[in-house]
């Protein structure tokens, strides 16, 4: 499991977290909560559907798909990962 550097984010952070995988090298590693509202906000914004879970960058190759394990979205999806 990869921690999260919150000290490169400029907002503050209350600390809560996702779990987050790695489709391609199946790193696991956390993403601050409100890194994950932000996306989804910007997928609603791009009228990507509900099923769209949050992307983000894999931390360890980098890959631009990383995806939740288990999440609640704000959207009201509930996105889970399955190998
Ligand atoms: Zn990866």
């Amino acid at each position: 499991m990869i921690k999260f550097d919150f000290s490169t984010i400029p907002i503050s952070l209350s600390g809560k977290v996702v779990n987050y995988i790695c489709p391609k090298c199946k790193v696991e590693y956390e993403c601050p909560i409100e890194m994950v509202l932000e996306f989804e906000e910007e997928d609603a914004m791009y009228g990507l559907p509900i099923s769209t879970p949050p992307y983000t960058i894999c931390p360890n190759c980098k890959y631009d798909k990383g995806v939740p394990q288990d999440y609640q979205s704000k959207r009201g999806f509930h996105h889970i990962y399955k190998n």
